[in-house]
């Protein structure tokens, strides 16, 4: 999708122009099974956007990607997913008055992201995104990076924090993932069950 900036700092959403802004694109078919080669473009592709903003604004980034093991990256389930991550950001930040310089959306086919650059303390913001993983409903299915100038990755280690829980059991999720200690169903039903357990909340 392609991207259109405005000049001076302002708020943007790239695909979702004319749109209410939190709604992903329509979806036609979106299902594809995507290879790693793919995946690693995509990761130095949002590298590289990740130093743009970092060379242009000078302020901590949040880098938002949703969880999805599996091939297929994209769909109406993992676009839903962000969208409420963006949600869920936008209100973090009216809520503590920080202004957003930048907000960049993207719906890939490797998987929707965006890239938020944030006026606040680094630490303050990384504290305020772990929140959002760890309480919001939806929140164990996003990634919510945060980046300081000088491409400084904050990891919740150095907040004195643990590592984030697999989906599916109590162990540290980087260890299930390199030892792919799960198979690729019973992930999928662990995130079935959480997107309808925040269906059923938000039904009341
Ligand atoms: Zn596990």
């Amino acid at each position: 999708m392609a991207s259109s900036r405005h000049s001076g700092g302002s708020v943007i959403d790239v695909a979702a122009s004319g749109r209410a802004y939190v709604d992903a694109p329509a979806v036609v078919d979106t299902s594809v099974a995507i290879g790693l080669e793919q995946m690693l473009a995509a990761r130095e592709q949002r590298a590289a956007r990740q130093i743009a903003a970092l060379t242009r604004f000078d302020r901590p980034l949040v880098s938002i990607t949703v969880v999805t093991p599996g091939a297929v990256k994209d769909g109406p389930l993992p676009r839903r997913v962000l969208s409420e991550a963006l949600r869920a950001m936008d209100v973090m930040c009216r809520i503590r008055r920080w202004s957003v310089l930048s907000r960049e959306v993207s719906w890939l086919g490797t998987g929707p992201e965006a890239l938020y650059a944030v006026e606040v303390a680094s630490w303050r913001l990384k504290s305020a995104a772990v929140k959002l993983e760890d309480r919001h409903p939806l929140g164990r299915l996003w990634d919510l990076d945060v980046i300081a100038p000088g491409q400084r990755v904050l990891s919740r280690k150095q907040l004195g924090l643990p590592a984030r829980a697999c989906l599916v059991c109590d162990r540290p999720a980087f260890e299930c993932g390199r030892s792919r200690r799960h198979p690729l169903t019973e992930l999928m039903d662990a995130i079935d069950r959480i997107v309808k357990e925040h269906d059923r909340r938000l039904r009341g």
